[in-house]
């Protein structure tokens, strides 16, 4: 669905739910990370872009002028409060933590969006490493700013939505998910600096190149500490190495200093400082229309984070043999796993005119290798943020 087709939907289904039309509409994009992956805690770059699914709100005042937020959602069957009398904390519905610590955020600026009635859709698949859960939360933002007419900063709007992550969901992330999702740009990836913040547009609107997206449809449960254990890693091999950060090693000091990490601390942080070195180097063939070159690197962060992060799963690795199988020849640049890991999506550079032939490949020999149905779907760069109606 367009942004326009969601605008509709939402006005309708708004409707329908309380009765009135919406005063007030706002939507905000899910991401795909076209390279540095687990980078983000390691002061290192990310190239997210911002695709075109959205979680988008409709809202009006309430006509009783009590002042309670009522969120509801088009994929959950129970609403999530706010009584705004009351000190903002988290509660049931679970999915209602993300709007929830977003409004705490607005309250502590002193910004009060009153009672509210709010529905929502969704069209970023939940979970698949797609930043649903940003997309509610800068969605969220978003609304609040056009309710009171009082616009945040974008880099102030996405630290809140991080924070309220933190602090509501307990989801330790990083800053990237928020960035994209308040800050992209039509026709751009955004490079971001995770230590200073820094952001750059990476114009890529070469209409000869998309990107698709290969949802494995698997999500492995884990023991849930993998994430932690990386970080520990890392975080190992930095105090060993004598830096702050990963980000202040280069290859050629990793190799000569080899001998203070064991082998497995050694590997994940080649791993990190190689995707760390790629992420720019990608940005800067990105700009220049060389795809050739980005699609190597972007097999070199697949090959990276299966064998050295072990981060990868076989349905992941399947698509990525599947993409080089077809190769350049085929119209595919390059391929690799996108998100945490263990599941969830690919992300493929490939040739506009072969993406229906291409997806059509990956299914069928997807299918083939692990029973599994993919969904194969391409996105342009899309725009961050944005207030419809309000
Ligand atoms: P991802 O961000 O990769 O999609 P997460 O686990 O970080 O995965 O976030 C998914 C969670 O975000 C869901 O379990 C739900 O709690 C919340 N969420 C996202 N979108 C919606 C939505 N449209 N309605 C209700 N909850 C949502
Ligand atoms: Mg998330």
């Amino acid at each position: 669905m367009t942004l326009q087709e969601l605008t509709a939907h939402i006005t309708a289904e708004f409707q329908k739910t309380y009765g009135r039309a919406p005063s007030y509409i706002a939507a905000a994009p899910g991401r795909v990370n076209v390279i540095g992956e687990h980078t983000d805690y390691n002061d290192g770059f990310v190239l997210p872009m911002a695709i075109e699914f959205y979680t988008i709100m409709a809202a009006d005042k309430r006509p009783d002028g009590a002042g309670i937020i009522t969120f509801r959602s088009t994929s959950q069957p129970d609403a999530a409060t706010i009584d705004l009398s009351q000190p903002v904390k988290p509660s049931t519905p679970k999915w209602g933590n993300y709007p929830r610590g977003v409004v705490a955020g607005f309250l502590a600026r002193g910004i009060n969006p009153g009672g509210l009635d709010v529905l929502l859709h969704s069209t970023v698949p939940l979970g698949s490493g797609l930043s649903s859960s940003a997309a509610l939360e800068v969605c969220t933002a978003t609304l609040i700013e056009a309710v009171t007419g009082q616009t945040i900063d974008p880099i102030e709007k996405a630290l809140l939505a991080q924070k309220a992550e933190h602090d509501f969901a307990n989801v330790p992330c990083g800053i990237m998910d928020q960035f994209i999702s308040a800050l992209g740009r039509e026709g751009h990836l955004l490079l971001l600096d995770c230590r200073t913040r820094k952001t750059e547009l990476v114009p890529m609107n070469d209409p000869a190149v998309a990107l698709l997206i290969i949802n494995t449809n698997v999500k492995h449960e884990l023991s849930g500490g993998e994430y932690a254990e990386r970080r520990a890693q890392c975080e190992e091999a930095a105090r060993n190495l004598g830096v702050k950060s990963l980000r202040d090693v280069t290859a050629e000091q990793l190799e000569a200093n080899k001998g203070k990490l064991s082998e497995l601390v050694y590997r994940r942080a080649r791993h990190v400082i190689g995707e760390i070195t790629r992420t720019p180097q990608a940005a800067k063939e990105i700009r220049t229309s060389n795809w050739t070159a980005a699609g190597q690197l972007m097999y070199a962060s697949h090959a990276a984070l299966r064998d050295d992060y072990e981060v990868s799963c076989k349905e992941l690795d399947a698509v990525v043999e599947i993409a080089e199988g077809i190769g350049n020849t085929g119209g595919i640049y390059g391929c690799r796993m996108t998100g945490g890991g263990f599941g969830g999506c690919c992300v493929a550079l490939v040739k506009a005119v072969e993406i229906k032939s291409i997806a059509k490949q990956i299914e069928a020999a997807y299918k083939i290798k692990t029973g599994i149905a993919a969904t194969v779907f391409s996105s342009r760069p899309a725009a961050g943020a944005t207030i419809i109606k309000g």
